[in-house]
């Protein structure tokens, strides 16, 4: 398949960047990028995937990291529209999956609205990558029978997640929680969880899952707050809650994954 059909001119392609590390990407999202002659980036992308794309290539970086106010949604959409319209390859590199979270679903409801072709490329999305890295199955057959991903920052008006409906269901039907966007608002979260949830119940925080920079604590539910403070973490991390994060503490020196016994 030629380059040119990942990322055709007057399209625009959501290409999910995976949680950081380029050799996460698909084989299609890789195309994708080499084939855009605009990419607008999120600010969870790292610097190694926006590298990959062509030295003739424009980039513009709308994130809100690096001091910079984000750009907002509305003008990252009107661009988006007016360069696949002048018949530019856009694509839109986002991090991890562009449907997970971070409103990559918006983003095709108002280009499908403008009349732009849409394609979107999955991503391993950071949740996925963060365990995955530390050899623990968030449906290990032993400790779960599902997971849910869940956010831990709501859209402005709304109520948020219910925690403690969410602590009540994880606890009868073994479910793994893996909270997004949850460092900030840990203390409350953590307070909610724990009318559900037992107080021991393990809790991993991953930090920049994937990066060389990646670090991770494990805990306790009751302890989920102090332990973030206590270790400097902060934002991008995931916090997963359930029994199948007491693999981590089995793993040996090498790093092997050892089922945890009786
Ligand atoms: N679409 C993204 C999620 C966007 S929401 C995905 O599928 O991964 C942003 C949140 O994702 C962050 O607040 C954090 O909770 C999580 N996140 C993104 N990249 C991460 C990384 N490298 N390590 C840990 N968490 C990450």
């Amino acid at each position: 398949m030629s380059l040119s059909s990942y990322a055709a001119s007057g399209q625009v392609t959501l290409v999910g960047a995976g949680p950081g590390d380029p050799e996460l990407l698909t084989i299609k999202a890789l195309k994708a990028i080499q084939a855009a002659t605009l990419l607008l980036v999120d600010d969870l992308v790292s610097e190694g995937i926006v590298a990959l794309a062509t030295a003739s290539a424009r980039i513009i970086r709308v994130g809100k990291r690096g001091g910079c106010r984000s750009t907002p949604q509305s003008f990252i959409e009107k661009l988006m529209i007016t360069a696949a319209q002048e018949g530019e390859r856009v694509v839109r590199l986002k991090g991890g999956d562009p449907f997970m979270f971070g409103r990559g679903g918006e983003e095709v409801e108002h280009l499908q609205a403008a009349g732009v072709r849409v394609d979107v490329v999955n991503g391993i999305t950071a949740g996925l990558a963060a365990v995955t890295s530390l050899q623990l199955p968030l449906t290990h057959r032993q400790h779960a029978h599902g997971v849910v991903f869940v956010t831990g920052h709501a859209k402005p008006g709304d109520s948020g997640t219910d925690w403690r409906a969410l602590a009540q269901t994880a606890h009868s039907a073994k479910l793994t929680l893996v909270i997004y966007m949850g460092v900030g608002g840990a203390a409350r979260i953590q307070q909610e969880l724990l009318s559900g949830l037992a107080a021991g119940t393990p809790v991993l925080i991953v930090q920049n899952a994937s990066l060389p920079q990646q670090r991770h604590a494990q805990t306790t539910l009751d302890q989920l707050h102090a332990t973030i403070e206590r270790e400097g973490l902060g934002s991008p991390a995931v916090i997963v809650v359930g029994d199948v994060v007491s693999g981590v503490s089995a793993m040996d020196q090498t790093g092997i994954y050892l089922e945890r016994r009786g």
